[in-house]
């Protein structure tokens, strides 16, 4: 049985408790929201794994995408990558490899770190076509189930997988008239190439069924991926991307309903005013799947700074309730990712997620502990608090200030120095603190 079908018979399991106790939320609501599917829980039975709860209520967490592309496929770069990534704290991880050996280089990545792993069956699937077959759109149906089973059985723990890609959405983007900025999801992309070339429907949503049962066996969370995501702010929350959001959130319902527990991706480029109402669709849509969102980016125009403009959509997202962000490294857009910006890409997903959780968890005890250790000029407290205390330690360190309990930011015009202890600290509510 998955979680989500224990939970429904109002089995609490080993994993409840842990999200419930690491969340400070009560066991029984974790597990009436993961019966409801309103929390997921990666916990594929095959590979133990970090016990990580993604849904309502709950911090938001985020995810670290790596893997090889066919120009940079080094095994031991990925390996470090998901080591950096794990160090820095990402919640989970997924491999997105296509180029070199690519099942090793999951098997490596999963042997290394011990967060919940996720993957893109698609890209494997299209991978292997294209060195058997020559090319991608000859892929043979059977090759993806095949890939389906294989990573349930290695223990990946979520997969984003294109069911909501089918001859109506593609049919819905002739109509509107192609996009400013294209198709900018590989699995999307291929996948849609491969249906227009074999004339076919998409397999994996004619034959949802199939892809459930292969999921539920193993307990596999299954991300409605999000294929035809809007790859640039001029495209964003047009009728093909809410075509494909209105199927997802169909089939999160029917995969939910079989007892399979789903999440919902979203996009992609999004300006800043449109984030609330893609939240609000998928929810409500939904019935309440966790949402899945990547980045978003809010801005085409900062290449080299895109963890910054995703951390921008990414925080507005969280606050608006969306329970998973997908980072965003400064080499979007650019190049493959290398390890430093990985570190770059998850801290700045961190800091993003946890502003978000300030208003939808309402969850700001740790600014009030800074803004006291501030005042107090504790420093050792500053760094304790920090996101990233190696940084904050870093730049301290580098700039000795001639006074000890200052900083070299104001020097003698210290501040907070210059009127500590000429009041009681004694913290009145007749404000708001
Ligand atoms: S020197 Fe200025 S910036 Fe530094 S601790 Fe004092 S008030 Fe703050």
């Amino acid at each position: 049985m998955t979680q989500l079908e224990k939970a429904k018979r109002g089995v609490t399991t080993e994993e409840v408790k842990k999200v419930a106790l690491e969340e400070g939320v009560d066991v029984e609501t974790v597990r009436s929201r993961v019966a409801a599917g309103k929390i997921v829980i990666p916990a594929n039975k095959n590979r133990k794994s970090k016990i990580v709860g993604i849904g309502k209520g709950l911090r938001t967490k985020i995810n670290a995408s790596i893997g090889t592309s066919t120009d940079i496929a080094d095994i031991l770069m990925e390996v470090e990558k998901a080591k950096v990534a794990e160090q820095h704290g990402a919640d989970t991880l997924m491999d997105l490899s296509v180029g070199g050996d690519v099942r090793g280089i999951r098997r490596a990545i999963m042997e290394a770190i011990n967060l919940p792993i996720g993957t893109v069956p698609l890209y494997e699937a299209f991978a292997i076509a294209i060195e058997k077959y020559g090319a991608a759109v000859d892929m043979p149906e059977e090759l993806l189930w095949d890939v389906l089973e294989t990573q349930c059985e290695e223990g990946v723990a979520f997969m984003a997988i294109h069911c909501g890609i089918n001859l109506m959405t593609i049919e819905r983007l002739k109509k509107q008239g192609y996009r400013y900025g294209g198709l900018v999801s590989k699995g999307g992309s291929y996948l849609t190439a491969w249906m227009l070339h074999n004339n076919k429907e998409n397999p994996l949503y004619e034959k949802f069924d199939r892809v459930v049962e292969i999921l539920k066996k193993h307990d596999v969370v299954l991300s409605l991926g999000n294929g035809f995501r809007a790859g640039a702010i001029h495209d964003s929350t047009d009728r093909v991307q809410i075509q494909e959001l209105i199927i997802n959130c169909e089939l999160a319902e029917i995969g939910r309903n079989m007892g399979c527990q789903t999440m919902v991706e979203g996009p992609g480029h999004i300006p800043i005013d449109e984030i609330e109402a893609n939240v609000l669709l998928e929810k409500k849509m939904s019935g309440g799947s966790p949402f899945y969102m990547l980045g978003p980016i809010t801005t085409d125009i900062a290449p080299g700074y895109d963890h910054i403009t995703s951390a921008i959509g990414a925080a507005l997202s969280s606050a608006y309730g969306a329970d998973f962000i997908c980072y965003v490294t400064p080499a979007e857009h650019l190049g493959l990712p290398f390890p430093e910006d990985v570190k770059q890409g998850v801290i700045t997903a961190r800091i993003a997620a946890y502003i978000g959780d300030m208003v939808k968890l309402k969850k700001r005890d740790r600014d009030k502990e800074m803004s006291i250790a501030r005042r107090d000029l504790d420093w050792h407290k500053q760094f304790e608090l920090a996101i990233a205390k190696d940084e904050a330690v870093r730049i301290r360190s580098e700039r000795q200030p001639s006074a000890e309990d200052s900083c070299t930011m104001c020097g003698q015009f210290c501040a907070s120095r210059i009127l500590k202890g000429m009041f009681d600290n004694e913290i009145r509510n007749g404000g708001k603190c």
